[in-house]
Parts: C-alpha cells; sequence; structure tokens
C-alpha cells in the first residue's frame, strides 16, 4: 500500500487531536482510566460556593458520592458511606471546610453503600427521607409528608425532591435551585452498568426525564465520577440511554421465550459492556426486567 507523506501527516494529525480531546477528561467510572490513583481519594470537590462533592472508593474501585452544603445555620449532607471508618473521614472532610455541626441528613439512596456509617453522624441530626425508605432503614422519625421537602440551611435554599420510583423506590434527589446543582444519589450512576436489584426499571427512566427537565447546570451522580456541568448532563442523558437499552435488549431475549439464566449469557450490552459491574450487574438485570415485563414487579 502507498501512502503519500501528506496522507500520512492528515493521520497524524486526526492521531493528534483525538488524543489531546481524550486528554481533557475520558467518560469512565475507571479511576486509573480517569488517570487517578486510588490514593488520590477520599477527595472533596468544591461545586459553587458553601456546595461540595465528595467522593470516596468502595469495592471493588469505583467512587460512592456525597454532597454537603454549608449554610448559617449548619451543614446539609446529602447520602452517606458505606460504613463507619468512611462516613467518619466524611465528616473529617465536612471539619475541614466548616466547624458547623451536620444538622440535616438527606437520605438519596436507603442501600447500606450509603448509610451503613450513619451511626457516626450527630445523635440529633434531622432526617429527611420518604416513608418508603424510612421502612427499608427502620428509622423512627418523621418522613416526609409530600414529593417536596424545602430546607433553609440558613441562607442557602435546598429542595428534596421525591420525582418517583427509579433506583430504590424511595428515591430522593436533592436540588439547589439558585446553584442549579442536582444531586442524584443512585437515580445516576455515572458509568455504571444500570444497577437494578431493587429498582423499577421503566420508572426510572421516566425519573430523570423529570430531573432532565429542572432547571439545572450541573447533575451529580451517587456513583461515579463528578463531572463538569456540560459534561454531567450529556453523560446523564447517557445513564438514560444505557438503562433504555438494557431495558430494550432484555425485551427482545424475552420475546425469544428464553429464561432468565439463558438470557444473562446471551445477553448483548453493546457498549455498556464496557462500564463498571457489568458481570455482576448484568444478571441482576436481566431478572429485574424480567420481574417487569412478566408484571410481578408491584
Ligand atoms: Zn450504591
Amino acid at each position: 500500500m502507498h501512502l503519500s507523506v501528506k496522507s500520512v501527516l492528515s493521520v497524524l494529525s486526526v492521531a493528534l487531536v483525538l488524543s489531546v480531546s481524550s486528554a481533557a477528561q475520558v467518560r469512565t467510572a475507571f479511576p486509573e482510566k480517569r488517570g487517578l490513583k486510588l490514593t488520590d481519594f477520599p477527595r472533596t470537590i468544591k461545586l459553587a460556593d458553601n456546595v461540595y462533592g465528595y467522593e470516596d472508593i468502595r469495592q471493588p474501585g469505583f467512587t460512592t458520592v456525597s454532597l454537603f452544603v454549608v449554610g448559617n445555620d449548619g451543614v446539609l449532607l446529602a447520602d452517606g458511606q458505606g460504613n463507619a471508618e468512611a462516613t467518619k473521614k466524611l465528616v473529617d472532610a465536612i471539619a475541614k471546610v466548616t466547624p458547623k455541626p451536620v444538622k440535616w441528613y438527606v437520605v438519596g439512596s436507603d442501600h447500606g453503600d450509603h448509610t451503613g456509617g450513619n451511626s457516626v453522624l450527630p445523635t440529633d441530626v434531622t432526617y429527611v427521607v420518604t416513608p418508603f425508605s424510612k421502612g427499608q432503614l427502620k428509622l423512627d422519625v418523621p418522613a416526609m409528608a409530600g414529593d417536596t421537602q424545602v430546607i433553609n440551611v440558613g441562607g442557602i435554599e435546598v429542595r428534596a425532591l421525591y420525582l418517583g420510583r427509579a433506583h430504590t423506590g424511595g428515591d430522593l434527589v436533592v436540588y439547589l435551585p439558585k446553584q442549579k446543582i442536582l444531586f442524584m444519589s443512585e437515580v445516576f450512576l455515572n458509568r455504571v452498568f444500570p444497577a437494578m436489584r431493587s429498582a423499577y426499571p421503566t420508572e426510572w427512566v421516566g425519573v430523570i426525564d423529570k430531573a432532565l427537565k429542572l432547571n439545572v447546570d450541573r447533575f451529580v451522580p451517587g456513583h461515579g465520577f463528578i463531572e463538569e456541568p456540560k459534561a454531567s448532563r450529556e453523560e446523564l442523558i447517557e445513564y438514560q440511554k444505557a438503562l433504555r437499552a438494557v431495558i430494550a435488549e432484555v425485551n427482545r431475549l424475552h420475546k425469544l421465550g428464553l429464561s432468565a439464566d439463558e438470557a444473562a449469557k446471551q445477553a448483548n450490552w453493546g457498549p455498556y459492556k464496557e462500564w463498571f459491574l457489568v458481570d455482576q450487574q448484568g444478571p441482576i438485570a436481566v431478572r429485574k426486567v424480567y420481574e417487569e415485563i412478566e408484571g410481578k414487579l408491584k
């Protein structure tokens, strides 16, 4: 094959442009692929004045994200970490930012990897929780009376919103209307394969539609990395696409008359097979979408 100097140069320049744009930010939940080491965590990321994201690594190597808001009257924390030691680190990270105590705790996800360390929070912390998640956590506190609870943390308005059933059934997202930030907890698993053990797959897609309609600059996930604003919207849309693709693929396999086990073996996840947890979560998603198709998901 003959290659002219000119065509070689144009191939080289395309390669150069690609490497420059990918150096900007690789979209993945794998820390090492983003050029990060496990020793870079936990880390606190300032998202706006008095608003911080917090990423720590959990097994098997992706991030669990918490959000905290520092108001004049104290700190609001949305989601903790998976055990007392990890949540103590989070509380210590908050103490480096402000001497104010954690006064409110929003249960975005009631799952153990976000609540397992809650025993280290101040005992008088005020919970913001849906009736469903209150039941899951066996909390002896008042639950939200409606779908919205407004919390004034002292100069900053925070809204806990129930947009419907998604990853847990009691999912809350945390909206800061002035800062245009939406912490989505496990409604948004950035580049982590859709985890459906306790999910409502089709309703989850609709919850993301509602989130996308809010006036938001930056969507913050519950797992995976906090992205810059523009990328965060693109990745939330990508995540919704992944949910739709998983549901469509499982519907295709169900129509073939396959058992859930056989469908799990034959599933073609397309680009999403590169996402974190695909081997563990793929078969679980198949079983959950089968339940939904067969009307067993109430
Ligand atoms: Zn989780």
